[in-house]
């Protein structure tokens, strides 16, 4: 079968070049006559394969020298309760801004350690805008204060971030990372899950800042503590060496498209061509409050249900693959991450006119 248009939340498209690339040395990687997944993780091979992927990342995203870069597993969900334990235990206080499903949850973890504030939330419309944020609300002596930068379930986005002071921000950036530059120096911690935008699913990434590792709770498990990970370059125990090695080719990937502001033109200009389409249509609407748009995940309906179902049944049989919206939201939702090219979403908006045409 020919490959499809995967419009997938997650795991989600790698770009071509770096399939293929995984499938040429999958006998033999870096004339090692191994697979990358059969290697000792103790190797010469291997740590030359996992420093790389630490290069990268730190090259592409401009990580400061004071931040250590984990590469850790347990998904972004573990981060949830691997923050609030290594870091909620000065005054045992958080606070969270409710954008969605993956910052609630974040939230609901941390009130099982302490005070998890909530300073603002947009539940109270699905999630469909981001709320705006008042200083004087924050709490002061907080622990933390969590953001999860780009709402993978509802297509929304924070396109400023809230100046938290002498407060470390982290920031969520499972569905958003390597899409478009970020100042790391703003933020204290910023995770990731990998299988969106970085490789596929197994690994998660963590990049903090060097003073909030080491401060865990007495009671924390050895492997949920940063310490134990930082002191031992991700290999206290084996870490996931295929995904990591899989990082590291999407990472090759994104510098030879020309790095972060690259891949922000393309994906900025590829997230314009599905919302004008949106805007100008009269069945398909996107629902969330303009400023706010994701530039990675395209949530829009049709205001019927069965035709919605009818549009991602369609859309499937002719080659565009999970279209369907979160269960929890229901409609359509197109993840369009680095990998997705212009020219899936220039078929897809051409398809998406078609049906509209002869749907009227
Ligand atoms: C997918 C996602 C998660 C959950 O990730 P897991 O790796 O499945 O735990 C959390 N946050 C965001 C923003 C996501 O997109």
């Amino acid at each position: 079968m020919a490959r499809v248009y995967n419009f997938s939340a997650g795991p989600s498209v790698l770009p071509e070049d770096v399939l293929k690339r995984a499938a040429a040395e999958m006998l033999d990687c870096n004339g090692s006559g191994q697979s990358a997944m059969e290697m000792s993780h103790r190797s010469k091979e291997y740590q030359a394969i996992i420093d790389n992927a630490e290069a990268l990342l730190r090259e592409l995203m401009n990580i400061p020298d004071n931040y250590k870069v984990l590469f850790l597993q347990g998904g972004a969900h573990l981060q949830f309760s691997m923050l609030p334990l290594n870091l909620m235990n000065k005054s045992g206080k958080a606070d969270f801004v409710l954008t969605g499903q993956w910052a609630t949850k974040a939230q609901k973890e941390a009130a099982r350690y302490g005070e998890a504030n909530i300073v603002a939330s947009s539940k109270d419309a699905t999630f469909s805008y981001i709320p705006k944020l008042d200083k004087a609300t924050f709490t002061p002596d907080a622990d933390y204060f969590h953001i999860c930068v780009n709402n993978t379930i509802y297509g929304t986005r924070f396109t400023e971030f809230p100046d938290t002071g002498d407060v470390p921000l982290v920031g969520d950036i499972s569905s958003c990372i390597l899409s478009e530059p970020i100042d790391v120096s703003k933020f204290g911690v910023l995770y990731a899950g990998a299988q969106k935008n970085l490789a596929g699913a197994g690994v998660t990434l963590v990049i903090i800042r060097e003073d909030l590792i080491g401060n865990a709770r007495e009671s924390t498990p050895t492997m949920l503590d940063y310490k134990i990970h930082a002191d031992a370059g991700s290999m206290y125990n084996t870490p996931p060496c295929y995904t990591i090695y899989i990082a590291g080719l999407v990472l090759e990937w994104v510098k030879a498209q020309g790095g972060l502001e690259a891949m922000k033109a393309i994906n900025e200009k590829k997230a314009a061509m599905l919302y004008d389409f949106l805007d100008n249509s009269e069945m398909f609407s996107n629902p969330v409050n303009k400023e706010d748009r994701s530039l990675m995940n395209v949530t829009f309906v049709t205001g019927n249900e069965e035709l919605d179902a009818k549009f991602v049944a369609e859309a499937k049989a002719a080659g565009f693959v999970n279209l369907k919206g979160h269960r929890s939201v229901g409609g359509m939702r197109a993840s369009i991450y680095n990998a997705m090219p212009v020219e899936g979403v220039e078929a897809l908006v051409e398809f998406m006119k078609k049906f509209e045409a002869e749907n009227k």
